[in-house]
């Protein structure tokens, strides 16, 4: 798979890509990673991307031409187009399935906004997807376009070591992960339930269903009538 960022901050970006499991994943080759300038792309002897909004308005907006440079370059260097993303605070929030859907693709691409955000005629040519991580407002996309990245990432054959598996993790099963315990068997007076330490495995995957359960049940009301509901 190939992710590309387009961003005014490649190196915030280009940081958290090179560490830990994203930062091996990339290096093994399993997927290509590239942050692209956008003051790369313009044409302004400053290097300026950003102007006034007509009709008045607090802040800036980053112009369509640079981001539409960098889109072609990108077009171009791929010999196709990509599924083009952009990260906004009004896209449809970031879900395990929305990033399940993603990491099936061959090819997407992140825009970043930044200061009041992106001319909308760049947004109407070019995007496929307008995606948030939440209901609240940051000053640019980069943190959650590397939000994103990661949830792609990670479910990409090969990213996960050969023992863990996303499929058993909160969420995308429907339920939240069980309670884990490791060394020592008592710490601070708390002990590790003892089924834990049992050997039996029948009794080990009954316990982790139950406090599955449990903990969907206690800590997401709302994940939890779904899955009665839905899944069960
Ligand atoms: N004026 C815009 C609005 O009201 O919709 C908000 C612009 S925000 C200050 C600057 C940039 O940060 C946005 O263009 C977007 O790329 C990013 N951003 C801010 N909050 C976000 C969120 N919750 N999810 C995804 N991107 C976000």
């Amino acid at each position: 798979m190939r992710i590309d960022i387009v961003t005014l901050f490649p190196e915030m970006c280009e940081y958290v890509l090179g560490e830990s499991i994203i930062g091996r994943a990339r290096d093994s080759g399993i997927a290509e990673l590239y942050c692209h300038n956008i003051r790369d792309y313009t044409a302004d002897k400053h290097r300026r991307v950003d102007d006034y909004p007509y009709g008045g308005g607090l802040g800036m907006l980053i112009k369509a031409e640079p981001i539409a440079n960098c889109f072609e370059a990108i077009i171009r260097q791929q010999g196709k187009r990509p599924h083009f993303i952009y990260m906004s605070p009004q896209g449809r929030v970031l879900s395990q399935q929305i990033a399940v859907n993603y990491a099936q693709r061959e090819s997407i691409t992140i825009l970043c906004g930044h200061y009041e955000g992106v001319d909308e005629r760049l947004l109407d040519a070019y995007i496929d997807d307008e995606v948030s991580i939440g209901d609240y407002v940051l000053t640019g996309g980069e943190l959650p376009a590397l939000v994103l990245v990661d949830a792609v990432m990670r479910m990409i054959p090969g990213v996960l070591a050969e023992n863990t598996s996303f499929e058993e993790e909160s969420i995308f099963n429907g339920l939240l992960e069980y309670p884990q315990y490791t060394r020592p068997e008592e710490w601070q007076g708390r002990k590790v339930p003892s089924v834990l330490l049992s050997g039996n495995h029948a009794q080990i995957q009954k316990w982790c269903r139950e406090q599955s359960l449990i903990r969907t049940e206690e800590k997401r009301p709302d994940l939890y009538a779904y899955y009665a509901k839905e899944v069960k």
